[in-house]
């Protein structure tokens, strides 16, 4: 890793080593091995980052938004040219495999287009004549410094869901990568660099609590975007709010599924391991709990067991790996530790992954594919965000008890349907209360021109990150109402 042993600040356009006294090493939680060190900064660092993003904002804001958006298309040629060696830095950081490293950077990339079009996304409306000789206008302008929180999962797309919107939009941001996967951010912030992208324009503080705390609580920094857990998405939201900021605050998720009768097994079977066991369960959108309905109990249990049993586990850097490790030794003793409470609870693990070892990679943090059969649908397991690869079977007889048993649950991030009715679809469609809905989908992702729209404690705030409501968040409305008493002279 180089320069990057220890990770700096890039604050104003320079990269600052840290005053930082306490550090955490980054470690690769397939080999164990040590990447580099994260500063934990504090608030001063955070309050020069801030000064430098006011200050540049003064010009920035000035610029026309055809001008900044020049700099997001030399991003993304940028990231296209550094995808290998950018998914390669997810891989070692995060664990997931390289493909969906590479996937996640698709989709980071993805927002950088969005959002050049935000030429014409943030234009505003007028009306002529709302009363005689008067003309009413809505202008959108930019907020100032925003700050961006990100959590480990996804180490590049996330900031993409916020970031090239906010800056194109005309603000100046302060970026707080998850301390567990700096390197990735690290890496992309030096392209950001060689854009040509005006000094202060976009900051980056390493840290933890100390330095969200202070963004939260600093007066110049005007809204605040966050995803991570749901206590702490809570927590951000409501400090954000009482210090007079703007917050979209994305939590956790426990997401379920409902398999009816009438599904192409064959195809469920495959898109929900991937949903379940991709990223080894450590995505927002994985399903987690399967809600077989009438007879698709048994050939979908059948059918998940035997993809689940079979599925590769390994360094996601290696050829043919399907899953990869979960993110800290922490991480793999707390989903353990859930699966357990689920069999002392009743249920039978079908599919069992604790305990397993990698041919060498003993010491990795990796938990194989797990199936929990006979869940009870009230219970703790059923309603825990496990965030790893362990999906739950539970076992209903009809769809509207499925969709009761969903709109129950604390989490509303994404439920998804496997049928072939257009009419059970339609009224899984209405009728579930959660933001995201896939239909024989797995992964029911929006794409980067729709918001990513979280409901109950999987979001708090009321516009989601990507496209428009990007936009809006990003942006205050400013209406003039203007009236000129000697326009209808002669000229
Ligand atoms: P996390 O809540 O532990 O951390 C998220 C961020 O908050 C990090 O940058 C971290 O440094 C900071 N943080 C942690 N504790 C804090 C505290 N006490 N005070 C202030 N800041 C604090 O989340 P994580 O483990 O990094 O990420 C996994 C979680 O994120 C899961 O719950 C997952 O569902 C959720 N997530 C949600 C979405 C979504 O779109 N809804 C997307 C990705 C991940």
């Amino acid at each position: 890793m180089g320069a990057f042993t220890v990770l700096q600040n890039h604050i104003n356009g320079e990269w600052i080593a840290s005053n930082a006294t306490e550090f955490l090493e980054i470690i690769n939680p397939a080999t164990v091995e040590t990447l580099g060190k994260v500063p934990l900064s504090s608030a001063r660092e955070v309050d020069q980052a801030v000064q430098a993003a006011q200050q540049a904002f003064t010009t920035w804001r000035r610029v026309p938004a055809g001008d900044r958006i020049q700099y997001l298309f030399k991003l993304k040629v940028l990231l296209e040219e550094h995808l290998d060696d950018l998914a390669q830095t997810i891989t070692m950081e995060c664990g997931k495999t390289l493909a969906e490293s590479k996937g996640e950077l698709r989709r980071a990339i993805e927002n950088v287009e969005v959002a050049c079009g935000i030429p014409m996304m943030m234009q505003g409306y007028n009306s002529e004549d709302v009363a005689r000789g008067i003309d009413e206008f809505m202008i959108r302008q930019p907020l100032g410094v925003v700050g961006i929180i990100c959590p480990f999962n996804f180490p590049a797309m996330i900031p993409f869901w916020f970031m090239p919107y906010a800056i194109a939009c005309g603000n100046t941001v302060i970026l707080k990568p998850s301390e567990k996967v700096p390197l990735t951010l690290q890496k992309i912030v030096q392209l950001i660099e060689q854009t040509g992208l005006p000094a202060g324009v976009v900051n980056l503080v390493n840290g933890t609590k100390v330095v969200v705390d202070a963004m939260l609580d600093h007066p110049a920094v005007r809204a605040i975007s966050f995803v991570g857990s749901t206590p702490i998405a809570k927590y951000v939201y409501s400090r954000a709010a009482a210090n007079g900021k703007r917050a979209q605050c994305q939590g956790g998720a426990k997401n379920p599924v409902i398999v009816l009768s009438d599904a192409d097994i064959a195809t469920t079977t495959r898109i929900m391991a991937d949903s379940a066991f991709g990223c080894a369960g450590q995505r927002c959108l994985a399903a987690s709990v399967a809600i077989t309905v009438g007879d698709a109990k048994q050939t979908f249990t059948e059918a998940i067991a035997e993809v689940a049993t079979t599925r590769k586990v390994g360094y996601g850097l290696e050829d043919g790996i399907q899953m990869g490790a979960v993110i800290t030794a922490g991480s793999k003793n707390r989903i353990e530790r859930l699966i357990q409470q689920g069999v002392d609870q009743g249920a039978t693990a079908l599919v069992d992954g604790r305990q397993s070892k990698i041919l060498g990679y003993e010491q990795g943090y990796f938990v194989r594919p797990t199936i929990l059969q006979n869940v009870n649908p009230l219970g703790d397991l059923a309603k825990t965000e496990i965030f790893g690869p362990v999906l739950s079977l539970i076992h209903l007889e009809s769809i509207d008890e499925a969709i009761a048993l969903i709109n129950q649950g604390q989490y509303g991030n994404m439920a998804c349907l496997f049928t072939s009715s257009g009419a059970a679809a339609r009224k899984f469609r209405y009728e579930a209360e959660a933001g995201n809905i896939g239909i024989n989908i797995g992964v029911a992702a929006p794409m980067a021109q729709f918001p990513f729209s979280g409901w109950k404690d999987s979001f708090f705030g009321d516009l989601h990150g990507q496209g428009h409501h990007a936009v809006e968040f990003f942006t205050q409305t400013k209406v003039v109402i203007e009236r000129w008493h000697d326009w209808t002279r002669q000229f």
